[in-house]
């Protein structure tokens, strides 16, 4: 993302954060407005990134636990929280 790997400049994430798919791509597109059309494709093709992620489950429980409120997340555009807490059962 802006970022190598978003979480990276953010916080620690763990060692998974270096398998990300996500790594070394601008981050741009994982924070677009999804009520734009451009956003909502920008953030589409964020998707198709996480979607060849090995590391999604990890990615979604750290942006669950810390709460994100935007952004494209495991595969998940945000605002999600309800529905990725209860795929996640913590919730
Ligand atoms: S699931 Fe998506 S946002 Fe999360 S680490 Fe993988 S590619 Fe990056």
């Amino acid at each position: 993302m802006v970022w190598g790997v978003r979480f990276v400049e953010r916080e620690p994430a763990g060692a998974w954060a270096d398998d990300a798919a996500c790594r070394g791509k601008s981050g741009v597109v994982f924070f677009s407005d999804r009520r734009t059309p451009r956003g909502k494709a920008e953030v589409a093709e964020a998707k198709k990134v996480c979607e060849g992620c090995t590391v999604r489950r990890e990615c979604l429980e750290l942006a669950v636990h810390n709460g994100e409120r935007f952004g494209v997340w495991g595969g998940y555009a945000f605002p999600m929280a309800a529905i990725t807490r209860r795929r996640l059962g913590v919730g």
